[in-house]
């Protein structure tokens, strides 16, 4: 990965980040989690047509073309978790019958 010399954020770091107020809006709130990922999902939205639009604009130097596809790399990439996670909950089946079984 791109991000292993320390000069800039790293994947570990935004997951962090972003799961503490995952859990801190959880803890702090009585909405479902479904509810909050759905606004986490909205703020990433907000996020991404704010930058695409000030790129448009060349407000910024760095020459990032947005592009019509960028929101579907985004959902590819949440696909691509989501099918580690079914697999990781494949993987996870035989241990929680053993749980069960031993009471
Ligand atoms: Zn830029």
């Amino acid at each position: 990965m791109a991000d292993q010399d320390g000069s800039e954020p790293t994947q570990t770091e935004i997951d962090h980040h972003l799961m503490v107020t995952f859990c801190r809006t959880l803890d702090s709130t009585a909405l479902q989690p479904m509810t909050v990922m759905r606004m986490m999902a909205s703020a990433l939205g907000a996020i991404y047509r704010q930058t695409s639009a000030s790129h448009h604009e060349q407000v910024c130097p760095c020459g990032w073309q947005p592009l019509p596809s960028d929101v579907e790399t985004l959902l590819a990439e949440i696909e691509a978790e989501h099918a580690d996670c079914r697999q990781g909950l494949r993987r996870a089946e035989p241990a929680r019958a053993v749980n069960r079984a031993g009471g």
